[in-house]
């Protein structure tokens, strides 16, 4: 089901007016309340009559991590305290956290554009969502429990963590949907095997699966061990939180809500915007943020975009999988290469179990890559030639795929850590000064 027709299914023309007026208004807004802004701007030579249709947005200046960093905590903010109503701050996966600020409308348009997600998912009133993404700073819980209010269906506000309490009580209370990390999603799936409840039991059919990059091969395998419909939902603190893009039934890509987030595709290296198709940095704008607006965010996620319309009649933008974030790739001997490789290659064959840990070192000047990963049961043998021929197998898959030779860690099933957030996949043991 479409939330909102009239925003999600405007012609291209209209978008473009739309996203015209609102930039025009926003490069106004800021230029005057955000002396950051107002600076950056001058030093570029530019002032808000230079805005006046989206195809400006390239005069604007970026927007960085480091930027709301450098004016912590408040520095970024566009109106008083008085008007913030809540604060949130990034997970910090890739160093501090950094703080982000809410108006009252910001609130709503947040939990507005998660029921758009949610409803998009085939989810309305009737379902129960037991929400298992961390509550507290992270945007992931409480994001996407005021988008299930909002829907009108019932919340269930669990958390993270106490995965057996987790089961019992989406067996007992029925929940229909689960939000959660791809990662936590399949050791959920894992445990629920174990326990003596049937998979018939549950009346779980939806995941609402994001907060870390994930591949189609993580899909087919926590659709077929939990039996659900798993979809993907993105979304970054500094940009508003989860529900900045998500997946229809036809699961072609992200559906970015850009009425409020206008999307770019820079080029990581030279800033300039690519077209669509090709991959690069993702760039938002913030269209009608009040409390922290943000000009051309650098998200660092590496992605492509794609404004053909979808089979399900929304004309938004949509955004492919995420492979990585710039600052997640690894050169490894000269070669970048993203975890999510690694991934896709390990579940793409039977033997092994989607639970992996690489780890990067430094052996006489030369990068090492091990990758430790888990074998299935009834693959793993006390054969040793088994287990080497399975060795040289993987091995002989990733360089094709990587194009650098991996040293292979195989080990038993359920020895690896398990993870109830963001899943933390890399360990990187090199020191670079
Ligand atoms: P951080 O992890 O940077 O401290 P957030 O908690 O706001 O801050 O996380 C946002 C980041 O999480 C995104 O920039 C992206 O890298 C990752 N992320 C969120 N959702 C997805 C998704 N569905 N697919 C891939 N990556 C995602
Ligand atoms: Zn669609």
């Amino acid at each position: 089901m479409i939330w909102n027709k009239p925003k999600e299914c405007m012609t291209l023309e209209e978008k473009r007016n739309l996203q015209g007026e609102r930039l025009r208004k926003l490069v106004e807004r800021v230029y005057h309340s955000t002396p950051f802004y107002r600076q950056k701007m001058q030093e570029m030579n530019i002032t808000p009559a230079d805005i006046q249709t989206v195809d400006d947005i390239v005069k604007l200046p970026f927007t960085t991590k480091q930027d709301l960093r450098d004016n912590y905590p408040y520095g970024l903010f566009a109106v008083p305290m008085s008007q913030i109503v809540r604060l949130h701050a990034s997970s910090g996966t890739t160093g501090s956290p950094t703080v982000v600020g809410y108006t009252r409308r910001d609130l709503s348009i947040w939990a507005e554009m998660t029921a758009r997600c949610l409803s998009a998912y085939g989810a309305d009133q009737n379902d129960i969502f037991s929400v298992a993404y961390g509550y507290g700073l992270f945007t992931g819980g409480l994001g996407l429990h005021y988008g299930v209010e909002h829907l009108g269906a019932t919340v269930i506000p669990m958390s993270s963590g106490n995965t057996a309490k987790q089961i019992k009580l989406m067996h007992d209370f029925g929940a229909t949907a689960l939000g959660c990390t791809p990662s936590y999603a399949l050791y959920l799936a894992e445990a629920m095997a174990k326990t003596d409840i049937p998979r018939e039991d549950f009346k779980l059919r939806i995941g609402i699966l994001g907060a870390e990059p994930w591949t189609e091969n993580m899909r087919k395998e926590i659709e077929a061990k939990m039996g659900i419909d798993a979809y993907n939902i993105y979304g970054l603190s500094e940009v508003m939180g989860p529900g900045v893009s998500h997946e229809c039934q036809y699961k072609d890509g992200s559906h970015i809500i850009d009425d409020h987030f206008l999307p770019e595709i820079v080029s990581p290296d030279t800033l300039e915007q690519l077209p669509y198709g090709e991959q690069g940095e993702l760039v938002f704008t913030t269209l009608t943020k009040e409390g922290l607006p943000l000009l051309r965010y650098r998200t660092k996620d590496l992605c492509t975009l794609t404004d053909e319309v979808c089979k399900c009649g929304r004309t938004s933008v949509r955004m492919g999988r995420i492979v990585g974030r710039s600052d997640d790739m690894l050169i490894i001997r000269g070669v970048n290469v993203f975890p999510s490789q690694i991934e896709s290659v390990i579940l793409e064959m039977e033997e092994f179990e989607p639970h992996y840990m690489l780890v990067v070192d430094r052996a006489n000047n030369l990068d090492t890559l091990e990758v430790q990963v888990e074998v299935r049961d009834g693959f793993y043998s006390d054969e040793v030639m088994k287990m080497v021929d399975l060795k040289k197998k993987i091995a002989h898959r990733l360089q094709s795929v990587l194009g650098i030779s991996a040293d292979i860690k195989l080990v038993e099933p359920y020895t690896i850590k398990r993870s109830e957030g963001k899943a933390q996949r890399v360990i990187d043991k090199r020191v670079f000064n």
